[in-house]
């Protein structure tokens, strides 16, 4: 899969056409065609073995019109500055759908973070800490985990910002581990706030209590959806990761399958357990189901493969999985796309409560981050779905609009 596809419309487009349905828009559009800031730094990262290797590392801060920028961090060999920008812009209408108090942001650095021991992965968190420490902050951009990085990785950069500053600061990240700040909940969030947004659509959707499920991509966002879901009767037909697609018709048991897979398992590995059968890793996208949720990288369902999708209604987890053009086919034949901005915008929502208990310095319980991410997934989802009907348009367009909305009124108060 690549992230970038030079055909797609990209999400300024996307916002362009959304502002015929937003009076008033110019100002925000205007300022949002390019990012508020884009810094491109080399990282030297010293190897087990007594080497150094440099690494091209990024972070775009996009727009702060509603607040500071937020973004996670990632790790990934196929990493490129524009696709860091792509995404930076995305977390700015992902922000805005929310009703969140942040801009948007994305960083990473261009490294295949499997092939880093733990001690490495370490030295290249804090090395990104203290370059990046004068871009990043607790009121001016605040990272989180994404793909190739965790609450461990959170905690580094925690603690090499407040050394590089001479400030205790934890809200200068959101995804921390516990004790290090870090709020109950956060790791299951992504895959949880999706799952709530599938049960307060289900009937826009057309989804029943037990349809069928695949889900592309068996990480951190992927297996928690897949385990909520199987868990209130849905069958779960297949899941897949960098390795395979494991296919059960009747319904894979979940459990053993997490469960090796959490042990660092391939599921090419895995044929049998749970009741799946092993095959190519790509066979899920076409496998007849009623919800196929892509949750690994972008560009997974294109142009090329998206007349064999076998789902009725796509949620996407990931960020940017399905391309423009494939988006036009699907229309075409009838698959509703729940979009990234507001499918997987969980993360980022609990990470605003983390934010929220780091400043007053509180603990929240599981249940109050489970009870307000629900609401947060609910309302948000419910006012796209609503716009959507009422102005007939799909759920990404719908998306765009209200995001712009909120954008254009930011602008237009701040006058900036
Ligand atoms: P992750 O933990 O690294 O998991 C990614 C999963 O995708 C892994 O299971 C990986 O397989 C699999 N994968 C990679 N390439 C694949 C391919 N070609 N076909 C099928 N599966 C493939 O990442 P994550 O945190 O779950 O994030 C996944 C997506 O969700 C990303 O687009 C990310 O930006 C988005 N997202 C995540 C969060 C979050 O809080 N985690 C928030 C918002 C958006 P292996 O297990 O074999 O490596």
């Amino acid at each position: 899969m690549s992230e970038e596809n030079s055909n797609d419309p990209s999400g300024f487009d996307r916002l362009r056409r959304a502002a015929e349905h937003v009076p008033g828009a110019e100002a925000a559009l205007a300022r949002l065609a390019m990012p508020l800031e884009m810094r491109a730094l080399r990282l030297a990262l010293d190897r087990d073995d007594g080497t150094r290797t440099y690494l091209p590392a990024w972070r775009c801060r996009y727009d702060d019109a509603l607040g500071p920028t937020k973004g996670g961090l990632r790790f990934h060999q196929g990493l490129d500055a524009a696709t860091v920008e792509r995404l930076a812009f995305e977390m700015t209408v992902k922000c805005a759908v929310m009703d969140l108090p942040y801009g948007g942001a994305k960083g990473g650095v261009r490294v295949d973070p499997k092939a880093l021991s733990a001690a490495e992965r370490r030295r290249l968190a804090a090395a990104y800490a203290r370059a990046f420490a004068d871009t990043i902050g607790p009121e001016r951009d605040v990272p989180a985990p994404d793909v190739g990085t965790d609450a461990g990785v959170m905690g580094v950069i925690a603690d090499a910002y407040a050394g590089a500053t001479g400030r205790h600061a934890p809200g200068v990240v959101t995804g921390k581990p516990l004790a290090a700040g870090g709020i109950a909940g956060r790791e299951e969030a992504t895959g949880r706030g999706a799952f709530c947004l599938v049960q307060q659509l289900s009937q826009a959707l057309g989804l029943s209590s037990v349809c069928r499920v695949a889900v592309q991509g068996f990480g951190n966002a992927g297996m928690h959806m897949a385990e909520l879901l199987a868990g209130t009767g849905r069958r779960m037909v297949a899941v897949s990761d960098s390795s395979a697609t494991l296919v059960c018709e009747d319904g894979l048991d979940l459990g053993p399958v997490a469960a090796a897979k959490r042990e660092g398992q391939s599921l090419a590995d895995l044929d049998g357990l749970g009741g799946g059968r092993v095959r190519d890793r790509d066979a899920i996208l076409s496998l007849d189901c009623d919800l196929l949720v892509p949750a690994a990288l972008g560009g997974a369902i294109t142009g090329a493969n998206a007349g064999g999708v076998g789902a009725r209604v796509i949620l996407e987890l990931a960020n940017g999985p399905v391309t423009g053009e494939a988006d036009t086919i699907l229309a075409e034949r009838g698959i509703t796309v729940v979009p990234d901005v507001l499918a997987n915008a969980g993360g980022v929502t609990v990470s605003h409560f983390e934010s929220l208990q780091n400043r007053q310095g509180e603990a929240w319980p599981e249940e109050r981050v489970r009870e307000r991410l629900s609401e947060a997934m609910g309302r948000c989802g419910a006012a796209v779905a609503e716009l959507a009907r009422d102005c007939g348009l799909t759920l990404r367009e719908a998306a765009y609009v209200r995001a712009l909305e909120r954008l254009a009124a930011a602008v237009a108060a701040r006058g900036c």
